[in-house]
């Protein structure tokens, strides 16, 4: 068999942990295989940042706007633990945030759906795929506790000294108070991304905020997205058959709950940190989660939702066996190897994509399975299998 070949790469960024260890068997047994695998490769492990004092995790973001497709691994983000665990010279970021910052992103949540692991809103036929706005609000308040009476205001003060003053509330006793900010380039650019997004996937755009309550601060966001839409893409979404739909925040989550999916919810940072955490564990598992940051240049960068998975490593480390699920990172894979192909117009790589996410959900569904999953399935007696069989099941199939 000849091996399919890519004319251009994907930017490999390798990881830490019970997740590396995963990424190596995924390539060995499920694509070197089949593809000429091309790819630009970054060693984002702890190891090699605190080498490189973080610079490979710049120069693998950068890379992206190059290549313009990423596949990530799971990787540590450091706290005082693994300060000593690792001997690190600095508390490195966070490399998700630093890639984001570069790339000016949204990031898609989607569940990966498989008969037999059935969510727990029974009328969810089709995945919700979240679409979080990962810039400002609460995440970048400032709060005071107000010690007692007294006026507290927002002032604004404009280039030249002139102040616009807005009343919050004149406290009689103790009280908090808190204050936040968004800009109107990041919400425009939050709107594109899910716009093209959604003509990308062919499915539905919702959005809500509590615009009725929050007539300047949330209206903004409902406004820009509108202006947008109507703007730049409704001509392109009613020739692909798709909907923009705004509501209300409450009305949305009635509606969630009543759907059958099949759509992109749009959330505000807050609404969607909350909100995907309910939607991720209501189909199933963390494991089956898989996650895409969009930047509005059109640069995707896939990776599975999960951490790098540190108890299964460290039983790993002891020769302990692990069962640990593979799924959202293979997942990971064929959504940047399907994105190649789509950009290169390379039909074969394409339909390798699919064929592998096939063979995956068909190795469940015939009951072979990893521990996480087996716990949780209506398959009658599943076969548990550790973590390299699973892959090697997977591998057999396709
Ligand atoms: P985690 O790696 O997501 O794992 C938490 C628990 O969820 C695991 O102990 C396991 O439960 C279960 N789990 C998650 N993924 C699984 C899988 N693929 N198969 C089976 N079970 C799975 O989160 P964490 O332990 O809190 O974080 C570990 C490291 O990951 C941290 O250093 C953190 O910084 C990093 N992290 C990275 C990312 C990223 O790169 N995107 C995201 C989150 C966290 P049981 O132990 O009960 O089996
Ligand atoms: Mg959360």
């Amino acid at each position: 068999m000849d091996k399919i070949k890519m004319t251009a790469p994907i930017v490999e960024m390798d990881g830490d942990e019970m997740t590396r260890i995963l990424w190596k068997m995924i390539k060995e047994n499920l694509l070197e295989p089949f593809l000429e695998l091309n790819t630009e490769y970054y060693d984002l492990g702890l190891e090699h940042r605190n080498e490189t004092n973080d610079q490979v995790t710049i120069d693998s973001a950068n890379a992206v706007k190059k290549h313009k497709v990423a596949v990530k691994c799971a990787t540590i983000t450091p706290n005082a633990a693994r300060m000593t665990e690792y001997d690190l010279k600095e508390m490195w970021k966070s490399p998700n945030g630093t890639i984001r910052a570069i790339l000016d992103g949204t990031v898609f949540r989607a569940p990966i759906v498989v008969k037999g692991i059935e969510p727990c809103v029974k009328n969810w036929k089709k995945p919700i795929t979240i679409a979080r706005h990962a810039y400002g609000d609460v995440y970048k308040n400032s709060e005071m506790k107000i010690p007692g009476a007294g006026k507290a205001e927002l002032v604004y003060t404009d280039q030249d000294g002139k102040e616009t003053r807005e009343l919050i509330h004149e406290f009689k006793g103790e009280g908090i108070i808190q204050g936040m900010h968004n800009i109107n380039q990041s919400i425009a650019s939050f709107a594109r991304s899910c716009f093209n997004y959604a003509l990308d996937t062919k499915q539905d755009l919702w959005f809500a905020t509590k615009d009725t309550i929050s007539k300047k601060y949330d209206h903004t966001f409902k406004d820009i997205f509108q202006e947008i839409y109507d703007a730049e893409y409704d001509e392109k979404f009613k020739a692909a058959g798709i909907v923009y739909f705004y509501t209300l925040i409450d009305d949305a989550v009635a509606r969630v709950m009543k759907s059958e999916g099949g759509y992109i919810w749009a959330c505000k940072n807050y609404d969607g940190d909350v909100m995907s955490d309910m939607v991720s564990s209501a189909f199933g598992s963390l494991a089956m989660m898989t996650s895409v940051l969009v930047s509005p240049e059109g640069y995707y960068e896939y990776e599975a939702a999960h951490g790098t998975v540190q108890r299964h490593y460290y039983k790993h480390l002891k020769g302990e066996e692990t069962s640990t699920n593979s799924v959202a990172t293979i997942f990971a894979w064929t959504g940047a190897l399907r994105k190649r192909g789509e950009l290169d117009s390379n039909e074969e790589l394409m339909e390798f994509a699919d064929r592998l996410e096939k063979a995956t959900i068909d190795t469940i569904e015939e009951g072979k399975m990893t521990k996480d999953l087996a716990l949780i399935t209506t398959i009658k007696n599943p076969a548990v299998l550790n973590s390299e069989d699973f892959i090697r099941a997977i591998a057999e199939r396709l």
